[in-house]
């Protein structure tokens, strides 16, 4: 049983479990649904809990998949349907047309500064613009540009634009390109289909939307990072520096055990000493919270920080007092508040929207929270209930970082222990 594998999602658990399957001699098949590979962490500056730096940790890895022969990166593609069983499955993917060819192309952006038509970038939470013809930001891999067709005016209007393939002089821009359909004959399938964060509308209440002080988790992760819409620098969304901040912590919206948010609040302290040292944050954390091992595992972390923690009671309630942020809620001790020019909403992790569709594809089932069931709930194993198709990284629910990648470790393990293989 030693055949090719399907690797579905090419964020950092995905490529690990490539890399470790290629090192072994196994051809991988790398599907990622977007341009570019890398995941949602090459959106943060660093990375928790080690805070190291995030493209100095990716990048070496991201290169590495794109330069190992054994490993078929197929980007902007989707898995449409799974047959057979383990050792001999049949997948068939699509690779959607990118419009772009990547052997001529060198990422120059004379393309994308051409191009007329713009919308909200959601890889930066719609806090900067993309072009019809883009990439999502600065450093991505692979650098090539593709053309959404969505919104490009020739697909959508019908109209003769050429302005982006005039302004390239190497030709890469090619609007005859095909989608492209591809039958796979695999052993395994390892799902790192990652994770999702909720909606920044379901923040309303805390203000989201309509105070310009008030940021999600992930907005908050671009706003710091040296490569998002403000390069770096912390401001509000009016442009205002901010001397006041607060963290609220809240599972709003999952009914999900907050763990992962939690250890999340600490990022961002540590992510406002860095930046804005001389502001002591406040962090609002649910006092009925009862921490789970694998916070326990942070939790003489928040012994050393540079924070005002907060256990509430009864969940904070925020209004805007002419751009400042008025926080209140219950403690244990009475009442409580605070006022804040910055609020960060720490949130917790939700199964990206294609989930159910893709369950229903691999034919595996969901758990409660909405991510892949494992075989076995309580155990950190890979299996899911169908022999051969396996899970690494955030499929089977919230992990962080280092546990990503003994999961992808986990999983490449058990398709090479299927034909007495160890990796
Ligand atoms: S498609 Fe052409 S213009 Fe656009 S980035 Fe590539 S080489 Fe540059
Ligand atoms: S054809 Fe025109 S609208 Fe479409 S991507 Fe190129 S420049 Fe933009």
């Amino acid at each position: 049983m030693d055949g090719n594998v399907l690797v579905i999602g090419a964020g950092v658990a995905g490529m690990k479990a490539s890399l470790l399957l290629a090192g072994a001699g196994r051809r991988v098949y790398l599907l990622e649904k977007t341009s570019i590979i890398g995941g949602r962490i090459i959106r943060c500056e660093d990375v928790y809990p080690g805070m190291e730096c995030a493209t100095c940790m990716l990048s070496p890895m991201q290169q590495e998949v794109l330069r190992n022969d054994l490993v078929d990166v197929i980007t902007l593609g989707e898995i449409l349907s799974l047959e057979g069983s383990r050792g001999d499955f049949r997948a068939k993917v699509r690779r959607r047309a990118s419009s772009v060819d990547p052997s001529a192309c060198i990422g120059c952006a004379e393309c994308w500064n051409a191009c007329p038509v713009e919308t909200g970038n959601t890889f930066e939470e719609n806090l900067a613009t993309r072009k019809a013809i883009s990439i999502p930001c600065a450093g991505a891999l692979p650098n090539v540009p593709w053309i959404d067709r969505n919104i490009c005016a020739r697909w959508r209007n019908g109209e003769d634009c050429t302005l982006c393939a005039d302004a390239c002089v190497f030709d890469a821009v090619d609007f005859t390109m095909e989608d492209e359909t591809m039958e796979l004959e695999i052993s395994h399938v390892v799902v790192a289909t990652g994770f999702d964060t909720p909606p920044g509308d379901i923040f309303e209440k805390f203000r989201w939307g309509s105070s310009a002080g008030v940021f999600t988790a992930p907005e908050f992760e671009r706003y710091f990072s040296s490569n998002g819409p403000t390069s770096g620098e912390l401001l509000t969304k009016d442009g205002r520096e901010p001397g006041s901040a607060a963290i609220v912590v809240h599972p709003l919206g999952t009914g999900g055990n907050p763990a992962i948010a939690t250890m999340y609040s600490l990022k961002f302290i540590h992510y406002l000493e860095k930046k804005l040292p001389e502001v002591k944050p406040v962090v609002f954390l649910d006092a009925s919270y009862s921490p789970d091992p694998v916070a326990d595992r942070h939790h003489g972390a928040w012994e050393h920080v540079n924070a005002r923690v907060v256990r509430y009671t009864s969940a904070p309630s925020v209004s805007d007092d002419d751009g400042t942020l008025h926080i209140e809620c219950g403690t244990a001790d009475g009442p409580f508040e605070c006022r804040a020019e910055l609020l960060v909403l720490g949130t917790v992790m939700r199964p990206p929207d294609d989930t159910v569709e893709l369950a229903e594809i691999l034919g595996i089932p969901t758990n409660g929270d909405g991510f892949f069931e494992k075989a076995d709930p309580l155990s950190s194993t890979a299996l899911t209930p169908v022999p051969g198709i396996l899970l690494a990284g955030c499929a089977g629910g919230p992990v962080d970082v280092p546990n990503a990648v003994i999961g992808a470790s986990a999983a490449a393990g058990r398709v090479l222990a299927d034909s007495g293989e160890s990796a």
